[in-house]
């Protein structure tokens, strides 16, 4: 099983040379490296592992972290590989990024910092208790003063572990806010039968269209599509029948209008097509492709076959207009359209 955090920290030379720096980490340290893992670790990983972790499963506040087996046989592992790469070429950037692990796997618990920070202490005297007891005393004190520098090393890269891990965790349930978010404003502009804008976000396109068609200087059309005597086809195969029939009318409008053209649910069975930067012509031929498209076979729904047309009024912007005259002169368009015998494309400018 993977930890959900395999962070890569990137620590460039600079950032490792300060660190070493304060802990007065030097060359020949690595030299002391080499001997302590000889002299003490060595011969006694296992052994310091295991009191490591007998000790802490008698802490009550480690002991939830510690109850599953298999959790403490990772982490002793986790720990035996950490004490035996203790000090090795402490200067690399690998062994930085390596260091971090163990950190990662006890944040990964959920182990408090101030309680793995706490741990350290121990584990630093369990290496000590370690050192041989023949041990010439300029070494154990060379040794001992490594052992505290390595150990407070580590301490500062848990520090970031576990900062880093919380980063993470706010990361990702930001994430998840803007999902939710993204979603409620997809729901708070879709209309929810056919996929469409629904009327507020249709009008809101419509004012933010014209608005920068005039600062452009380019003209802005709007269509009011309306079905045809879409009442009968309700009262002849039901409400559910009617529905679909709106459903499939909307599709059949998606893909007659342009990528562009922004299209809205505005009313029961009722369409407005937005067309920026559209002149009268061109509106009235992308009209009457779609109802063309609409009224080019009867909607097919596993049952009934239905015949459906509309009827489409079209405007085109006039000097001064607000959003409301153009979509009033779009209903006039369109009532001229019902007049005319309907399944046709009216204009009234
Ligand atoms: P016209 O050609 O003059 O437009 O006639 P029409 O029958 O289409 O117009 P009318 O305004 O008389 O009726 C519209 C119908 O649309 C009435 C209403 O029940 C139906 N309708 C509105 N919204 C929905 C809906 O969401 N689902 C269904 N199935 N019907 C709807
Ligand atoms: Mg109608
Ligand atoms: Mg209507």
């Amino acid at each position: 099983m993977e930890y959900p955090y395999c962070i890569k920290f990137g620590f460039d030379s600079a950032s490792i040379e300060s660190r070493l720096r304060w802990l007065e980490l030097e060359f020949s340290d690595h030299v002391t490296a080499w001997q302590l893992q000889e002299l003490v670790i060595a011969p006694n990983s296992q052994t310091i592992i295991d009191d490591f972790y007998t000790y802490l499963g008698g802490i009550d506040e480690s002991k939830p972290f510690l109850a599953d087996k298999i959790t403490v046989e990772r982490l002793k592992q986790t720990q035996k590989i950490y004490l035996e790469n203790l000090g090795i070429k402490f200067d690399s950037p690998e062994y930085f990024e390596s260091r971090l692990r163990v950190g990662q796997a006890h944040a990964w618990i959920g182990l408090s910092l101030s309680l793995y920070q706490c741990s350290y202490r121990l584990l630093t005297q369990l290496i000590i208790d370690h050192i041989p007891a023949d041990c010439e005393s300029s070494l154990r004190e060379e040794l001992q003063i490594f052992i505290h520098k390595i150990t407070a090393l580590d301490m500062s890269l848990a520090i970031e572990t576990y900062h880093i891990a919380q980063v993470r965790t706010l990361e990702e349930s930001l994430d998840r806010a803007h999902i939710q978010e993204d979603q409620l404003r997809f729901e708070a502009s879709t209309d929810a039968l056919t996929g469409l804008y629904n009327h507020e976000h249709i009008l809101s396109i419509l004012r933010r269209t014209l608005e920068e068609d005039t600062l452009a200087s380019k003209p802005t059309s709007v269509m009011m599509a309306d079905l045809d005597h879409f009442k009968e086809i309700n009262d002849t195969h039901g409400h559910p029948v009617g529905d679909k029939v709106l459903m499939e009318v909307s599709r059949r409008l998606g893909s007659a209008v342009r990528d562009f053209d922004s299209l809205g649910r505005y009313g029961g069975e009722e369409f407005l097509i937005v067309l920026k930067g559209t002149p009268l012509s061109t509106a009235l031929s992308v009209a009457e492709r779609m109802r063309e498209h609409i009224a080019a076979g009867p909607v097919s729904l596993h049952g009934p076959k239905v015949d459906v047309t509309i009827s489409v009024g079209v405007a085109v912007v006039q000097p001064g207009d607000e959003p409301d005259d153009l979509v009033s002169r779009a209903d006039k368009a369109l009532y001229e359209a019902k007049a005319a015998g309907r399944n046709c494309v009216r204009s009234v400018n």
